[in-house]
């Protein structure tokens, strides 16, 4: 364990867990190969440790959103290719070049930018052709994708290691859409087929695609959420075995019993109609513990669950332990195990009206991660 951190709020990540959930998804997609998806902080896991331990693990890829993460994991040395899954601005261009990071190409415009700044600079650009089957983000429409696909040919300084689109809801019970941009997908990849050429990386499978749709890992997988250990959403089949590898916990900082009538917290939104026990935690929304939380969540204090009172302040909150016990300096963990007890981020989404993703990102960089 590292140095423990002044702050007693920090999040706790078991990279072994991150292992075991990593060989869980290779043995789920056979032969595929696997690029992990480091975007956001590592959903919240912390970017450069996680890329490093994934880099150790063998993975294949690594997938960021944007240029800036690429460049911070080559400055800390990592050499495996690294995939910028967002859109690129033009100016940008040389800087993927110079730090050897794989573009996406969503349209004809920017693969040409991209052949003629990697022809300025002698150096040939490793592209991944991006298809949109059915998303309105980023890519060429898939109807129009022969397009980019033939001006590709063209481009000497480009070369095309992969093409990939992605899915809108396959985390849902219903797969139609799924499967439609599916077809849509090898639809367009009849191209190559058509021409006898050879067919760059496919790849298309995010976690739910992992999950439900075995027919979409093709060559390469992307998986985000599920190599956290969290599922995508309550409809997804869960027919990979993973853990959450993610604890976030804190510590009582005060103590104190709260007669009837005297309010808790800003707003004066919660009172009791009893004396109570009541702890504050040094935890707020500046830290990413939502405010929508209040009066609404729970966390887990020697192995019992108690309730978030009143407002959730910026650095603190308030716990109702009613006639419980606990003392300063006690373990609180809002989100993970502890004693018998869990709290999901499924769970936390749910009560602030969110998806476990959006919990995981936005725990705040003010929160020191260790590393087990
Ligand atoms: N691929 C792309 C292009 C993405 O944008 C994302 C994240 O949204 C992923 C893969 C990983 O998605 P998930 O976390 O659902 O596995």
């Amino acid at each position: 364990m590292a140095e423990q951190p002044v702050r007693p709020t920090h999040v706790e990540v078991d990279l072994g867990c991150l292992a075991q959930n990593l060989r869980a998804i290779q043995q789920h997609v056979g032969s595929a190969r696997v690029m992990t998806i480091l975007k956001a902080n590592a959903y919240g896991h912390g970017l450069v440790p996680v890329a490093n331990h994934m880099v150790q693990c063998g993975v294949d890829y690594l997938g960021v959103a944007f240029l800036e993460e690429g460049i911070l994991l080559r400055r800390q040395g990592i050499s495996a290719p690294i995939l910028v899954l967002g859109g690129i601005a033009g100016e940008q261009i040389p800087l993927f070049l110079q730090h050897d990071l794989t573009l996406t190409a969503p349209s004809v415009e920017k693969l040409h930018l991209i052949n003629e700044t990697a022809a300025a600079m002698g150096r040939r650009a490793r592209v991944h052709l991006k298809i949109d089957t059915g998303m309105e983000r980023i890519g060429i429409h898939y109807y129009s994708a022969a397009t980019l696909l033939e001006a590709s040919l063209a481009c000497e300084h480009v070369q095309v290691e992969g093409i990939y689109s992605h899915f809108a809801n396959a985390d849902a019970a219903d797969l139609g859409h799924a499967k439609l941009q599916l077809e849509r997908f090898h639809e367009v990849l009849t191209f190559y087929e058509k021409r006898s050429l050879p067919v760059p990386m496919r790849h298309m499978a995010n976690s739910a695609g992992i999950l439900q749709l075995p027919e979409s890992h093709l060559d390469l997988v992307r998986p985000g959420i599920l190599l956290y250990g969290v599922y995508p959403s309550a409809d997804c089949q869960q027919t990979v075995p993973v853990r959450p590898a993610l604890t976030w916990k804190s510590r009582v900082a005060y103590f104190k019993v709260v007669q009837p009538g005297h309010p808790v917290s800003y707003g004066s939104t919660w009172q009791s109609d009893h004396p109570v026990r009541v702890i504050t935690v040094p935890v707020g929304y500046g830290d990413g513990y939502f405010r929508a939380l209040s009066n609404k969540s729970e966390v887990i204090v020697r192995g019992v669950r108690y309730p978030v009172i009143g407002r959730v302040c910026m650095d603190q909150m308030m716990v109702n332990l009613d006639q419980g016990t606990a003392y300063n300096g006690d373990e609180v963990i809002l989100l993970g195990s502890s004693e018998g007890q869990s709290i999901s981020a499924a769970e936390v989404a749910e009560w602030a009206g969110t998806i476990p993703y959006e919990v995981l990102t936005n725990i705040n960089t003010r929160v020191p991660r260790l590393y087990r």
